[in-house]
């Protein structure tokens, strides 16, 4: 656009609020307003971020600003190799600003305490009039869950769940009650694969020339930043977003809910939807996915287990972090409830360990910065909470090396649901397992040097002796939690010889890692 000449009315997007939507929302007029994108490398080395996640989100950015383009939309952009960029969205607006001479600055609110604190600032510093409108990507406002908050004892997850099926009439009866009878069929959703399962692959997305560019210019400007782009195939657009939804529906939805927590080696994806990203991006709208799979149900191509579960997660779990996110303020990322004060084990960053269930786990990560629910929650989120790592180092390992990764989902999922570090906000327990889990779920125990049976000796599987070592260290406080009370006395039963065994293993194993202490 024409630099030279002030707009009315300027517009600032983020990388994670690509919706045409916005700009109507905005009240945003083609003939004198105008929208501004930035690139700035600050967003890709505030914690470390992999390299997809970075590609897709500047991929993504340049596609939709060529789309508003297209649709006639004044639109300034900053590249991540334009002379003059500052490389941080906290300069950029002030410099933009100047440029471009609005009468007003207009910001959808950030997905992330930092953002809004920084954008705020900066606006304020350019003395030109601003304002943050809601998001109004979410079926449910922040106000909406503040209010519901401040009439919780606990902020159940549950309760909050019915609600927005109630309020937003979605599998729900004329009375508004659930469809089947039960709000939540969970129970029916934890079968395991007995042998290797052929779930259909996920749709490939080869990089358009936009997508080649993006990945040149990350690798001239961000060489440092970790994972592998051999395999980058992401949704860029809303239109290939639309095309992955309506594969998901077609092709995995059915058998998404039987198997939504089981795990196999070198199947990444399996029945999962693989929509986060483009949903965190704004690619998609979740009203738009959760007609999509209840139209499935309604005309008999997916079942009710497999449809309410994947409800739950797009307008239960999803909003309902969101909530607790911006609910809880901005100490909510220094909670360490359980005081978890080890170092992150450098396997994080190359995948290089003899445990075979992390060792797929983070294949995935390093290879694709995808990992489904359950590898995140029960393997690599379960060792960094039976380990004793610090929960601000393993959320800023999540937040940068998953490419849906987006502060207000992130930081509750790890900090509050992987680690307990909210102390309970959250979840009601500590979800912390065994290698029986893992073994039970998967078929890594199989290949793997260790032994699931063992928690002591030479072989003991490591998510073994770390947690009964995390049970002993923690039993006083669990015998006080109804849920984990029964988990807690078990401690009782060890042996002499494993009490002593068993912190000395596991601080070998740690030391192993390069855990400090
Ligand atoms: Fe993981 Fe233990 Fe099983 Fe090995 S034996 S795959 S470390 S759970």
């Amino acid at each position: 656009m024409d630099s030279l000449s002030a707009v009315r009315r300027l517009l600032i997007l983020f990388g994670d609020q690509l919706d045409e939507a916005y700009l109507d929302q905005a009240g945003l007029d083609r003939q004198v307003d105008a929208v501004a994108l930035c690139e700035v490398v600050e967003e890709s080395t505030h914690v470390f971020s992999h390299v997809q996640r970075t590609v897709l989100f500047l991929s993504a950015m340049r596609h939709f600003a060529s789309l508003l383009t297209e649709h006639g939309w004044r639109v300034h952009y900053v590249r991540l190799d334009g002379q003059e960029n500052s490389q941080s969205l906290d300069t950029e607006i002030g410099r933009i600003t100047g440029e471009l001479r609005p009468a007003e600055l207009v910001f959808v609110h950030p997905g992330e305490w930092r953002v809004l604190d920084m954008v705020t600032a900066a606006a304020r510093r350019t003395g030109v009039p601003f304002s943050v409108r809601i998001d109004s990507h979410f079926t449910s406002s922040l106000q909406w869950f503040d209010d519901w908050a401040s009439t919780r004892r606990q902020l159940r997850m549950e309760h909050f769940y019915r609600e927005r099926r109630r309020d937003l009439h979605v599998l729900v009866d004329a009375k508004n009650r659930p469809i089947g009878g039960k709000w939540n069929l969970d129970s029916e959703n934890r079968r395991s694969f007995r042998s290797e399962p052929h779930a259909p692959e996920v749709p490939r997305f080869a990089p358009d020339s936009v997508t080649l560019e993006t990945i040149e210019a990350v690798r001239e400007s961000l060489p440092q930043l970790p994972g592998r782009l051999e395999s980058f195939n992401w949704p860029v657009t809303r239109g290939e977003a639309l095309l992955a939804l309506g594969d998901f529906v077609d092709n995995r939805l059915s058998l998404f809910g039987d198997y939504q927590d089981a795990m196999w080696s070198g199947q990444d994806t399996l029945y999962h939807s693989v929509l986060s990203s483009s949903l965190n991006l704004k690619l998609l709208r979740p009203g738009e996915v959760v007609e999509a799979a209840v139209r499935a149900f309604e005309v008999g191509s997916a079942p009710l287990n497999a449809v309410e579960g994947f409800v739950r997660q797009i307008v239960g779990w999803r909003e309902y972090i969101r909530g607790v996110y911006w609910n809880s303020g901005r100490g909510y990322g220094a909670r360490n409830a359980l005081n978890a004060e080890g170092s992150l084990p450098w396997f994080y960053w190359n995948g290089e360990t003899d445990m075979e269930c992390m060792r797929e786990a983070l294949r995935s990560v390093l290879e694709h910065s995808y990992g489904h629910h359950i590898a995140r929650l029960m393997v690599t989120g379960n060792l960094g909470l039976i380990a004793g790592i610090r929960p601000s180092e393993v959320a800023d390992w999540y937040l940068g090396m998953y490419v849906d990764g987006v502060e207000w989902a992130t930081l509750p999922n790890v900090l509050g649901m992987a680690l307990y570090a909210d102390g309970g906000i959250l979840a009601s327990k500590p979800y912390a397992a065994s290698g029986n889990y893992i073994n039970r779920m998967s078929n890594y125990c199989r290949t793997c040097r260790y032994d699931v049976k063992d928690r002591t000796g030479e072989r003991a599987c490591p998510f073994n002796t770390l947690y009964w070592d995390f049970m002993m260290r923690h039993q006083e406080r669990f015998m006080r939690n109804p849920r984990m009370a029964l988990a807690a006395r078990a401690v009782d039963k060890l042996s002499k010889s494993e009490r002593e065994e068993i912190p000395r293993l596991a601080r070998a194993l740690k030391d192993t890692w390069g855990v400090s202490r």
